[in-house]
C-alpha cells in the first residue's frame, strides 16, 4: 500500500491523493490550486498521474479545491466512477458548472487581451459542457453505509462536519501483500463541533492510517458561540449610524450559514426586524436551495427550527437579486441593509461593486467572515490597508472593517488532536492541505504526544504504508 500527494502537499488546495492498493489506483479528491493566476493554471493543466489508469476517485466534499478538476480527469481519460454523497454531486451540478463559466471567461478574457501579441490564447481547462457530461460518472452513497469498491476493498462516508454533504473516507482494505486486514481513513476537510446547520464529524474510533488535513494545524479559533452575538453587534452599531453592512462571503456554507444566523437574531428581535437583507450572488441563491433539500443532513438545532413551521434560509426580509440590473439598483438604496454577494476573496463577482460604491463612506460597515488568501483584496483589507485598489481606481478605506474570526469550517489545532487522540490503533498519520508553519508543528506534537509516527506529505513523493 503506497500514497502519494499530488496537490494541498505543503498548502491548502488542489487535493489530490493517490492511494495505491491491491493492484488499484484510487484517487482521493481531485481539486483545483487556487492562488495566483498564472501559477495555479499551469498547475492545474498537467496532470502528473495518468488519468486513464486511475480505477476510481473518491470525492470527500464539494469545494473547488477538492472536486474543480474533475472535469479535466475526465476529459484525459478517467474513465472509472467518482464516489460521492448525494448532497456533494447535487452541489458539485452546481459548482462544477460555476467553475466552468470562469475558466471559460477567463480564457476570453485572455484571448482578447493576447489578441495583439504574438502569444498562443489559452483554452479553458473545460467548458460549461464538459462539466454536465462529467456528472454522469459520479454515484452517491449515504452516509454510515458499507459499500464493496473492489472484492477486497470497502469504503464507507461519515459524516466530516465541514460543509454540507461533506463526507471522511474510510477504506478497510485486505492487504495482498500480508493478508491483514487493514483501515485506511481519509478525514478530507475536518469541521468542527458546534457549526451551525450540519452536525459534527464523526469520530472514528478505529484506524491503522489517517490522512488528515492541517489547515489550522498550529492556531486556534475564537469560539463558534461568539460568531453569531458578535454578527449582532456589528449589524446593530452600523444600521445606528445609518450605514450598510457588505459582507463579502463564500457562496457555499458561509452564506447559508450567515442567513440562519440572521434569522435567529431577527426572530430574538436581536437586530431591527425589518433591516433588509440582500443575497447578491446566483450562486449562493442557487446553492442555498440545495441546502433546503437536504434536510436529512441538519443537526438537531435547525431540525428543531424548522418544526416551527419556519424555513431558516428564509426570512421575511431577505431578498435574493437575480439580475446584474437589479443589483447596480443596490447602489441607490437608501438606509442601512447588509448585502451578501461574493466572491469570498473579494477577488471577482458582484461584491467588487459593493466594495467600490461603499468603502469611503464611514458609516459603512466591511465584515469580513471568511479566510483571505495572500494577494487578495480581501486580504488587503484584513490587513488594514488605508487605500485598495478596485476595477484599477485607488479607493479610500474609509468605512470600519471588522473580522469575525469565530466564522471557521476547519477544526483547528484543538479540535485535529483531540480527534486524532480518539482513534485506537494508529500506526501512521501522514499530513496535508496545511501549510508548513501549520502542518510541520503539528506531526511534531503528534509524535511528542502521542508517540505515533507522523509525517507531512510532500509534493509527488510517495509514502510506503
Ligand atoms: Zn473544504
Amino acid at each position: 500500500m503506497r500514497l502519494t500527494s499530488y496537490g494541498a502537499a505543503l498548502e491548502v488546495t488542489g487535493s489530490q491523493h493517490l492511494l495505491e492498493v491491491n493492484g488499484k489506483k484510487i484517487l482521493l479528491d481531485c481539486g483545483l490550486f487556487q492562488g495566483r493566476r498564472k501559477e495555479s493554471f499551469e498547475k492545474n493543466q498537467t496532470f502528473k498521474y495518468n488519468p486513464q489508469k486511475i480505477d476510481s476517485l473518491i470525492l470527500s466534499h464539494a469545494h473547488i479545491d477538492h472536486s474543480g478538476n474533475i472535469p479535466h480527469l475526465i476529459k484525459e481519460g478517467f474513465k472509472g466512477v467518482v464516489y460521492c454523497t448525494k448532497a456533494t454531486k447535487d452541489l458539485c451540478s452546481i459548482m462544477l458548472l460555476d467553475s466552468a463559466y470562469i475558466q471559460e471567461s477567463d480564457a476570453e478574457y485572455f484571448a482578447r487581451k493576447l489578441k495583439k501579441t504574438a502569444l498562443k490564447p489559452i483554452e479553458p481547462l473545460y467548458t460549461q459542457p464538459d462539466a454536465e457530461y462529467s456528472l454522469q460518472f459520479f454515484k452517491t452513497l449515504p452516509l454510515g453505509k458499507r459499500f464493496k469498491l473492489y472484492d477486497d476493498i470497502y469504503l464507507t462516508f461519515y459524516e466530516a462536519g465541514h460543509v454540507l454533504g461533506s463526507a471522511m473516507v474510510v477504506l478497510d482494505i485486505n492487504d495482498k501483500d500480508d493478508g491483514k486486514e487493514k483501515r485506511f481513513v481519509f478525514t478530507g476537510d475536518m469541521g468542527r463541533c458546534k457549526l451551525p446547520i450540519i452536525n459534527d464529524p464523526y469520530q472514528i474510533e478505529k484506524a491503522d492510517y489517517l490522512l488528515t488535513e492541517s489547515t489550522y494545524g498550529n492556531r486556534t479559533h475564537a469560539p463558534i458561540e461568539e460568531g453569531i452575538p458578535e454578527l449582532a453587534r456589528v449589524i446593530n452599531r452600523t444600521a445606528r449610524r445609518g450605514g450598510k453592512i457588505i459582507i463579502p462571503s463564500f457562496a457555499f456554507e458561509r452564506t447559508q450559514e450567515l442567513i440562519y444566523g440572521i434569522h435567529l437574531l431577527i426572530d430574538r428581535k436581536e437586530i431591527p426586524t425589518n433591516l433588509p437583507i440582500f443575497i447578491d450572488s446566483p450562486l449562493a441563491t442557487n446553492i442555498t436551495n440545495i441546502f433546503q433539500k437536504h434536510i436529512e443532513l441538519y443537526d438537531k438545532e435547525i431540525r428543531e427550527y424548522f418544526n416551527l413551521d419556519h424555513n431558516p434560509f428564509k426570512p421575511k426580509q431577505l431578498k435574493h437579486i437575480k439580475t446584474v440590473d437589479e443589483s447596480k439598483e443596490l447602489n441607490f438604496f437608501i438606509g442601512p441593509c447588509v448585502i451578501i454577494s461574493a466572491s469570498g476573496m473579494c477577488e471577482a463577482g458582484r461584491i467588487r461593486h459593493h466594495l467600490k460604491n461603499n468603502i469611503e463612506d464611514p458609516k459603512n460597515t466591511i465584515a469580513i467572515v471568511g479566510y483571505m488568501a495572500e494577494h487578495t483584496l480581501g486580504r488587503k483589507l484584513v490587513d488594514g490597508d488605508p487605500a485598495v485598489k478596485i476595477f484599477d481606481k485607488m479607493y479610500d478605506v474609509k468605512s470600519e472593517v471588522v473580522i469575525l474570526e469565530s466564522f471557521s469550517a476547519h477544526a483547528d489545532m484543538n479540535d485535529l488532536h483531540e480527534y486524532i487522540k480518539n482513534i485506537s490503533g494508529l500506526q501512521k498519520v501522514m499530513l496535508v492541505h496545511g501549510e508548513e508553519n501549520q502542518s510541520g508543528p503539528m506531526a511534531d506534537r503528534i509524535k511528542t504526544n502521542m508517540g505515533i509516527e507522523s509525517v507531512v506529505m510532500e509534493p509527488a513523493k510517495t509514502v510506503n504504508l
